[in-house]
């Protein structure tokens, strides 16, 4: 078989998935399964899902459940556990994710995040909630991380639920190739993309890389033929982008957009702050605060009074 990126694959496609998520009201229409992803472009200093970065499954720590038993540093093979002033401490550089330690821990102190999975073994999952989208107008979401960092995977479970008539979306970021972005485009009915900041540097300053890739794919999204729908995503960041003239910035874009169908705002949440613990990173935003329900409402009012020509709401979180 032959892969959108030209390359030669046998029948099953791999991806690194990090989980699985049932009956999600968020990311779609009705009832969704979402399939997760690892791996991401992008370095987000605010990103909620720190274990869904690195394309590769991880191990995870939680000091709390550890009882000091010493049992898997003993079964490390490569001596990236040890104990220091009475606590096990992991070196991420010499850790292998061969996830013995997970197995053999008592007390479920490691934790696996993400598995190599076929497309075959994610599309059984996904048939399983298949009476779920029939009754509910829903479907499966492929998320991440960056689900086009493995677009092989994505293309393959979106046409196995073409041919079965589920409903698809992707969530993106639109940072890699247009070419990649062309590939998925025939396989999916919504297109969620996020928007971070339209001011390069600040886009730079705060994810990692700037945004002209983004913007040069999402003018061209648009243009397009197929009938997908596009919703647009913007996380709501204190002191990044919640400013007047940021928000400002986006209306005429948001206006060009001739496909647009709604823009949801993800407002600032601490919820993936201690994983960062977990595995052993930093968290860089850690002492800023969740913007409080009368300040995320009082900047949806003043977005609202931009003569947006689509709704505007309130969606999940950042
Ligand atoms: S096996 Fe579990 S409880 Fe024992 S030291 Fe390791 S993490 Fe702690
Ligand atoms: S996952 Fe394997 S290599 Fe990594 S700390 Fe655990 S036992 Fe050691």
């Amino acid at each position: 078989m032959e892969s959108q990126s030209g390359r030669k694959t046998t029948d099953d496609v791999k991806a690194v998935v990090l989980r699985i998520e049932r009956m999600s009201i968020f990311d779609g229409p009705g009832l969704r399964t979402v399939v997760f992803l690892k791996g991401c472009h992008l370095n987000c200093q605010w990103c909620s899902t720190p274990e869904s970065q690195i394309i590769k499954p991880e191990k995870g720590f939680l000091q709390d459940r550890c009882r000091e038993c010493g049992s898997c540093i003993e079964n490390c093979k490569t001596g990236a556990l040890s104990m220091i002033e009475g606590r096990v401490v992991t070196d991420h550089s010499l850790c292998s994710s061969c996830f013995e330690c997970v197995d053999i821990c008592p007390h479920d102190a490691h934790k696996s995040f993400g598995q190599e999975m076929t497309d075959s073994q994610v599309f059984d999952e996904i048939s399983k909630d298949e009476v779920f989208f029939f009754h509910s107008g829903g479907g499966v979401t492929i998320s991440g991380g960056e689900c086009l960092c493995q677009p092989d995977f994505v293309i393959s479970v979106l046409k196995k639920c073409r041919i079965r008539g589920i409903f698809t979306a992707i969530e993106t970021s639109l940072s890699v190739s247009w070419e990649i972005i062309e590939n998925v485009l025939p396989f999916i009915d919504n297109l969620y993309v996020d928007i971070k900041h339209l001011d390069t540097r600040m886009h730079k300053k705060f994810v990692g890389v700037n945004n002209k890739l983004i913007l040069s794919n999402l003018e061209k999204l648009d243009r397009s033929e197929l009938p997908f729908d596009l919703h647009i995503r913007i996380p709501l960041i204190p002191g990044v982008n919640d400013d007047d003239a940021s928000l400002l910035a986006l209306i005429p874009v948001m206006k060009s957009l001739k496909r647009l169908t709604d823009i949801e705002i993800l407002p600032y949440h601490r919820l993936g702050v201690g994983t960062y613990a977990q595995l052993g990173k930093d968290y860089k935003f850690e002492g800023l605060q969740p913007p409080t329900e009368e300040y995320i409402a009082e900047r949806i009012e003043f977005l609202s009074k931009q003569e947006l020509t689509v709704p505007l709401r309130i969606a999940g979180g950042a």
